[in-house]
């Protein structure tokens, strides 16, 4: 029986050339700042982000956290989106570890926060409000990618107003990959960005924060306040460096079998929102534990959510998308 899992692209497992880069990496105790490794993986993403330094850390989470920590202290306050994930799930970091007051706005249907309500978020310099410092976008958002101009957008305003802007840029490569443009015309027009290795990149571990050598230097500082210094972390880099070598552009056939997915669900008479990148969102409703029965028993893994999210990998396989299309064909018959 296969085994297809289409809960997340954190499940993909590093393949053997990304092994074998483990296995060679050269390594050093990266809190002495000695892991050639790790000095790689941070010179070569800022490099291509256009930044002056990088930082690598365990997981997006904690990457997301030393961003907003580096821009905003104690008493200050961030915009986000009430589904973004520094917001909604990285268990109130922001709030608990930063002292930093999180000002959610609801989100658009196109995954922007609409900057009209950004504006009228940020509040007076008065002394009853926290400081507005920071706005925090995602991109992709729940798969959707974020148009450059309306990045450009955020930049001018947050620039005129005197904010940071910081991106969570998880899905980065995939946002890139599909615009077709060099991942460094999004990141250009942020001041600090997130990305993860471990997702569609397929790293086990992993992700790099980038931005100004200050910002960077405190985010250093914060690492290793919140538990995250790492020693012979290159072994784990080597990994992130394989994975941005080797695994960035072959982010589109992830797209091509989400869009076919997406597709053939849509002519099973299944509600399907717009796919754009790796993920495809469907209307289940109440049959979503059913559904995921169902398809288990044809060794296919899926959340059990009345909305669906579908995510597509490095181990999904465009062959696969007809065996998924069965499972839910067969479901929806009986
Ligand atoms: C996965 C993810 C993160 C970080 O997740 P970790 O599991 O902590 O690495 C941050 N933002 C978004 C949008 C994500 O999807």
């Amino acid at each position: 029986m296969p085994s297809i899992d289409l809960r997340s692209d954190t499940v993909t497992l590093p393949t053997a050339g990304m092994r074998e880069a483990m296995a060679r990496a050269e390594l050093g105790d990266d809190v002495y700042g000695e892991d050639p490794t790790v000095n790689r993986l941070q010179a070569t993403l800022a490099e291509r982000l256009g930044f002056a330094a990088g930082l690598f850390v365990p997981t997006g989470t904690m990457s997301n956290l030393l961003g907003l920590m580096a821009h905003c202290g104690r008493g200050d306050e961030y915009i986000v989106g009430q589904q973004a994930h520094t917001y909604k799930y990285e268990g109130g970091g922001a709030a608990v570890l930063g002292s930093i007051q999180p000002q959610p706005i609801e989100g658009e249907a196109d995954g922007s926060l609409d900057l009209g309500k950004v504006e009228a978020a940020i509040k007076e310099d008065d002394f009853h409000f926290a400081r507005t410092r920071l706005l925090a976008l995602e991109n992709t958002m729940q798969g959707k990618v974020l148009p450059l101009s309306y990045l450009a957008a955020a930049r001018e305003l947050t620039r005129r107003r005197g904010l940071g802007l910081h991106l969570d840029g998880a899905r980065l490569y995939n946002a890139a990959v599909k615009l077709g443009v060099d991942a460094s015309e999004i990141t250009r027009h942020f001041d600090s960005v997130s990305v993860c290795l471990s997702k569609g990149l397929g790293a086990p571990v992993g992700s790099v924060l980038c931005g100004s050598a200050e910002l960077i230097g405190k985010a250093r500082r914060l690492r290793k306040m919140v538990g995250g210094g790492m020693r012979q972390a290159g072994v784990l880099a080597a990994a992130g460096l394989y994975a941005l070598d080797q695994q960035v552009e072959r982010l589109a056939e992830d797209h091509a079998n989400a869009a076919a997915l997406g597709e053939g669900l849509r002519e099973l008479g299944y509600p399907v929102e717009p796919v754009q990148t790796n993920m495809v969102y469907v209307q289940i409703g109440a049959q979503a534990n059913a559904l995921r029965e169902s398809l288990a028993a044809r060794g296919i893994r899926i959340s059990a959510s009345p909305r669906l999210r579908l995510v597509t990998h490095l181990d999904v396989k465009a062959a696969d998308i007809s065996h998924i299309l069965e499972g839910f064909a067969a479901f929806r018959r009986n």
